[in-house]
């Protein structure tokens, strides 16, 4: 298992931010989410070490669905990052963390009329518009409020960026953005244009998620690029902005190479400058939108061992108590992760096991074919980088409450989300009449 961030094996026990795993088993129970708060402000330095230039604004747009909570969003706010929300809940969470409202952006494909509402309303810094029924919508609502909006228009650019079919959002049939292929982009762009309670800023694309070749991301800037430029000629020069989206790729297991976000932002970087020069292009502003690289390795799900099997079949499973409620991940992408026994990080890793969860689902495997040290009731496992679309994606199923998540920085730990507790999975469970 690889350790990130402020992990480290002090004899044979695990430690982040400074607190062994044992004792944060002990204070918090398990499973237990554990975010290292060192490492996030990590990750937020390296972009804004990177991510700079003297020919364009920049902005760090944190994609929220990644990981929100009251904790998250002050981090975010005190390194002046901005971030992103795609719906009324996410709105709401960070309006409660009394994060700067003039600093969020909305994205999403069906946002509704309440939502739509809540934007305005919140003076929230612009909408990433996915289609011409949204154009409408948005313009009846700001001129019922006499207010005027910023938007960037979301495009499918038709990228197909190397990763996993289940995350890749910008081939030619994605549910998001309008395609500039298409001619009817025109008669957005001019329905956009005639609205005058939406302020037209640019355009906005996401071509995927766990992005490892920057290719990807050159490729996505020349189109953008082209099709500013197209834009320009035929409605005169209104796009001052560009958005790239996200999707960084980060290390789950070996097979990933991971992004250096530093590195990455700077290549973007000089790569747009060099591009606009050639193009004779300029742009006010560029943002990117970076959610799981900020946070995924920063975070780790803790369990306890509740029990081992040796399948008639031959297969070693070791039992923990989560699973697929506070880990989709895996049962729902086949996504992998690595994985130890945090008691016992002296000892050799030497069987392969599947981690499994306590749900009511075959595919409720944590780890797949994976060695860890031999495990006995009571241990504690480990998997890193669940930092990213772990809490956020849990569920209730089997009525398993969602685990607490904890930060810890330089030996101390705060509760960022309390444990649910099972009153609080029926808090709006009724009885109906018979
Ligand atoms: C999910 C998403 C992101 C963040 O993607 P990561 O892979 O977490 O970096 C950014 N922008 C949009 C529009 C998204 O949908």
């Amino acid at each position: 298992m690889k350790l990130f961030g402020t992990m480290n094996n002090n004899n044979g026990i695990l430690e982040i931010g400074g607190i062994s795993v044992t004792d944060l088993a002990k204070q918090f129970k398990t499973p237990l989410y554990i975010m290292d708060q060192a490492l996030i402000e990590k990750n937020i330095e390296k972009y804004k070490n990177g991510f700079k230039s003297d020919l364009f604004k920049t902005a760090i747009v944190y994609a929220s669905k990644a990981f929100l909570s009251k904790g998250i969003c002050q981090i975010v706010d005190k390194y002046g990052l901005d971030i992103d929300a795609v719906s009324g809940g996410e709105l709401y969470a960070i309006k409660s963390s009394n994060f700067p409202m003039d600093r969020v952006h909305m994205d999403g494909n069906n946002k509704s009329l309440e939502e739509l509402e809540m934007c305005i309303d919140y003076g929230i810094d612009s909408i990433i518009i996915d289609n011409i029924p949204e154009v409408i919508n948005i313009q009846n609502i700001a001129s019922k409020k006499d207010k005027k909006i910023n938007a960037l228009l979301r495009l499918n650019i038709g990228i197909d960026a190397h990763t996993h079919e289940y995350i890749k959002t910008s081939k030619n049939n994605s549910k998001f953005g309008e395609s500039i292929y298409d001619n009817k982009i025109y008669k957005t762009m001019e329905t956009i244009i005639n609205s005058k309670n939406i302020n037209f800023l640019g355009f906005h694309c996401h071509i995927g998620s766990q992005i490892f070749d920057m290719k990807s991301f050159y490729e996505a800037i020349d189109i953008m690029l082209d099709f500013s430029q197209k834009i320009s000629l035929k409605f005169g020069n209104i796009v001052k902005e560009i958005n790239l989206g996200g999707g960084f790729g980060v290390y789950y297991t070996e097979k990933d190479v991971a992004v250096d976000l530093e590195e990455a932002s700077k290549l973007i970087i000089k790569y747009l400058e060099k591009s606009l020069k050639e193009k004779s292009m300029e742009l006010e502003k560029v943002s990117i939108e970076p959610g799981r690289s900020i946070v995924a390795n920063a975070g780790s799900t803790l369990y306890t061992v509740g029990g081992t099997k040796e399948t008639y079949g031959g297969l070693k499973y070791i039992f923990v108590d989560g699973g697929m409620a506070d880990n989709i991940r895996p049962a729902l992408y086949q996504a992998e992760y690595e994985a130890a026994i945090v008691n016992k990080m002296n000892e050799e890793p030497s069987e392969d096991v599947s981690i499994a969860g306590k749900c009511c689902e075959s595919g409720d495997i944590v780890v797949k074919n994976y060695k860890i040290a031999k495990a006995e009731i009571g241990d504690l496992v480990l998997t890193p980088t669940t930092g990213a679309y772990g809490h956020t994606m849990a569920s209730n199923y089997n009525k398993c409450p969602i685990p607490a998540v904890v930060f810890v920085k330089d030996g101390k730990a705060k509760i960022s989300i309390k444990r649910q507790s099972y009153e609080d999975m029926i808090i709006n469970d009724d009885f109906i009449e018979l």
